[in-house]
This record gives structure tokens, sequence and C-alpha cells, in this order.
């Protein structure tokens, strides 16, 4: 039996095993394993945060983390699989098959704030590391939202709340632990995590958790772009990709991770709105068909509009222009969210390939479609044509010509669309260059009559 009071200054609510709907054979099988294997070896085993939240929801969790009184070096000698990782927080990965558990040991260390050789906070109340270890209840008054705080224990399979977290569940509101002003400065990706658990669960969140985010989201500006983009694609990457944009752009969230794009002013373009709207929306559907998904694509939506703006300034014809286009983009981007190498490269190709599905030509064409961004940038040309009614025919021909046959291919592309090029879009190569620089005076970018977003 977990002997709680010895440590605890109050008592937590209890619900015992009959009264929530949490069974093991709903919790993965490695997570049971460590559940057990820390106890079995005399320790404190708690499932907690998302998992435990979701399973009370009735959901099937994303991932698990355990929480323990187990110090992380004891942690490694239960579990022949584990790693420790982080420095910020020191966590233990313990790996069965290709599920990873996240293991971290209980965390406290008396008042917020207060002096500790294994806790280090910057002036404005940032914090950048913090080891401390703790009991049970002051791990659970170190998480963010109440209801990320709720611990499933394998002793008693009760479910333990210090922090009101079973009230907000039945609410449905995230609120944060203590003091709001102070949680944020701490660690300003809480509002980011705000948006994102209200976008995935549905719920609201309490007033004085987001009262202070319009107050303090400049605060995301000095968090590591790396860290961002770790964030980034938990906002975007698991289905409910629309629902967190809107609640990013209502909390004014949004202008922190891309304030080059201009629906983050006033005069903003609502072309661009509408076309990252539609790349949420289509990512959110392969995610429900379990169709693969990459930032890569998401990117090219995010940037498109100050890909388009970089282009207008320069001679898209000239060797590698469009190539140093993209490079600006992204170089300006990254000093907030680091899109890595792998990913912006395949950015660029689908950007680079726009106006070359313009082409007239057959042998064009097929070479086109042997490219190995074809289908992406094929993806790509859709999203834009649904915000863009211009190029409609464009992306019409490229669905007919992957499923034709060879003759009804070459008509196609004989039979060019009537097609003004857009912003960004190269005249196809057959053309005379006079009507090339004609066309090279483009619209102002990125506004085609296009539906407000
Ligand atoms: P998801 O279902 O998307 O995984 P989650 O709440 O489990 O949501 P994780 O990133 O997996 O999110 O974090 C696990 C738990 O760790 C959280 O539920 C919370 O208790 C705690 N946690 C995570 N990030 C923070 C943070 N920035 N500040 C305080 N606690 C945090
Ligand atoms: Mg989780």
């Amino acid at each position: 039996m977990i002997d709680m009071d010895i440590h605890s200054e109050h008592q937590p609510l209890v619900l015992e095993r009959p009264q929530h709907i949490i069974s093991r054979k709903r919790i993965s099988s490695a997570a049971v394993r460590v559940l057990y294997g820390l106890r079995e070896a005399g320790y404190q085993a708690h499932l907690v945060g998302g998992a435990v939240r979701d399973l009370l929801l009735g959901g099937d969790p994303k991932d698990y983390d355990v929480a323990t009184d187990a110090h992380p070096e004891e942690i490694r000698k239960v579990f022949r699989t584990c790693r420790l990782i982080g420095r910020r927080f020191v966590i233990a990965h313990v790996r069965f098959g290709n599920e990873i558990i996240e293991v971290t040991t209980f965390r406290g260390g008396g008042t917020e704030g207060e002096d500790h050789p294994e806790r280090e906070v910057e002036a404005e109340g940032l914090v950048l590391r913090d080891n401390v270890f703790g009991t049970l209840e002051e791990d659970a008054r170190r998480r963010d939202f109440t209801v990320n705080a709720l611990y499933y224990s394998i002793d008693d399979f009760a479910v333990r709340d210090f922090v009101g977290g079973l009230e907000d569940l039945e609410k449905r509101q995230l609120r944060l632990i203590g003091d709001p002003d102070q949680r944020y400065r701490e660690d300003p990706v809480r509002m980011l995590r705000a948006a994102r658990l209200a976008a995935k669960l549905g719920f609201t969140l309490e007033r004085g958790t987001e009262e202070p985010i319009g107050r303090l989201a400049n605060l995301l500006d000095g968090i590591p772009p790396a860290r961002l983009f770790d964030d980034l694609q938990k906002l975007f990457l698991y289905g409910h990709a629309e629902k967190s944009y809107e609640q990013l752009l209502r909390l004014r969230l949004f202008e922190h991770l891309f304030p080059s794009v201009s629906i983050n002013s006033d005069s903003g373009q609502p072309y661009a709105g509408a076309l990252i709207r539609a790349a949420l929306r289509s990512t959110d559907l392969r995610v429900a068909q379990d169709k693969p998904i990459t930032p890569a694509f998401l990117f090219a939506a995010f940037l498109w509009e100050p890909f388009q703006m970089a282009c207008a300034g320069i001679d898209i014809h000239a060797e590698g222009a469009m190539a140093d286009a993209a490079e600006i983009v992204f170089q300006d981007a990254m000093e907030r969210v680091a899109l890595p190498r792998r990913f912006s490269i395949v950015t660029r190709e689908i950007w680079e390939l726009q106006p070359r599905l313009e082409t007239n030509s057959p042998s064009r064409a097929r070479r086109l479609m042997r490219h190995p961004r074809f289908r992406a940038a094929f993806d790509f040309m859709v999203l834009r044509a649904q915000v863009d009614p211009l190029l409609r025919p464009i992306a019409e021909r490229w669905e007919k010509a992957q499923t034709c046959g060879e003759s009804e291919f070459d008509a196609l592309f004989r039979a060019a669309p009537a097609v003004k090029a857009g912003p960004a879009s190269l005249p196809s190569e057959e053309e005379p260059p006079a009507k090339r620089r004609r066309r090279r005076r483009r619209r102002v970018p990125g506004a085609p009559a296009a539906p407000a977003d």
C-alpha cells in the first residue's frame, strides 16, 4: 500500500477502482509492464498526465507517462531498455518493442522561486533546469493543468487528485495549477499547450487561465526555435490541426510562431489564411485516414505567402532564384520555429514545382510526374486551387492526367487551360520571351479573388 500521508500536506480526492472506468486492459501493455516493473522493485508507480485524462474521458491515449519515487539511476537499474535523456528535466525512456514509456521521478522541492542547486531560474521567471525531487503531491502541483495532474496507481488502481482535476474534467475546462501568470512565465510553452489541449479535447480555458495569455504571449519569442518546432508538430500533426489553428488565432499566439504571415496584421490577406486552413483541414483528413503526413507540406502552406512576397522582388527566371527566395523565407521563419533541413528541402521542392505544373507540354508533364515530389506538389496545387479559382483548371487537368490513357494525356496538355499565372508562377517554357515579361507584371502577391478566411 502507498503511504501517502507521510509526505502529503493535503489528502487527495481518491476515486477507488469501482468509481472510475480505467481498467488495465485499456492501458498499453508496455505501460503496464513499466508500472509493474517499478512496483516489483519496491517503488511507487503511477500513470499520470494525458494518459489518465484521456482514459477517464473514454479516449485512447497517444502516449503514456509514468511517475515514480525511484530516482533516474534507480529506474535505469530496473529496466534493461532504459535511456536517460534531457537536461531541463531528466526523463527515463523505457522501450518495449516500438513503444517508449516516459518515466519521471516525482518533482518538487519546496516553494516556487526558492533557491536550490538543482534548479535554475532566469530573471523573467523562466525555469531553465529543474531536477529537484519531491513527493507525489509536489509532483502534482508542478504539472501544468489540473486535468493533467491525475494519478492512477498500479498499487490499488485508484485515481488520486490533489488539485481539483476531476472537477475540471467534469466541467470540460483547462485550468492552470497555481498562479497563472507565474506558471506561464516559468514556461511560456504552456500557452501553446493551452491552445493545443483546448483544440484536442474540445475544452474551454478557465477565465484565469486564458486572461494572462494576451499579456504574456510575447514571452514565446524567447523560446528556443527547436522546442517550438516540437510543439508545433503536436499542434498540427495529430488530427486536430484546424481547431488548433483556430485557438492560436483566437489567443493571438499564431503571430508569435509565424510573424511573417500577413494574416497576423490588420491588412492581412484572406488568401494566406484560407490556404493555411485548407492545408490543415486536409492534414486532419489524412490523419483520420491513416495516410502519411509531413511537416514539409504544412510549412509549404504556412510560408507560401511570404515566399510569394520574396519572389515578387526578384527575377524568378534566373538560375537558383526561387531557391534563394526560399532560403530568405526559411531563414526569417526559423528565428522562431526551427524546421529541420530534411523538411525544408522538401518544402522548397513543393514550391519550385508549382510553376512547372502549369506546363503545356506533354513530355514535360510526363517527366514531372516522375519527380519524387510530384505527388506533394500536386496536392499543394489542389489546395491552392481551392482558394484561387483561377488555378482550378490546372488542378483538374493533373487530376485527370494521373488516371487517363496515353493519347488522352497528350490531348490534355496540348489543350492548355486558360490560366493567368499567379505570383511565383513561371510562364510555360514554350512561350515567347515577350509574353513572359508581360506575365511577370503580376498582381499583388497572394491576392486573387478568394474566399475570406
Ligand atoms: P497528449 O495527450 O497530447 O500527450 P499530454 O498532456 O500527455 O497531452 P505531454 O506532452 O505528453 O502532454 O505531457 C505529459 C504530462 O507532463 C502532462 O500531462 C503534464 O502533466 C506534464 N507536462 C507536460 N508539459 C508540461 C509543462 N510545460 N509544464 C508542466 N507540466 C507539463
Ligand atoms: Mg502525453
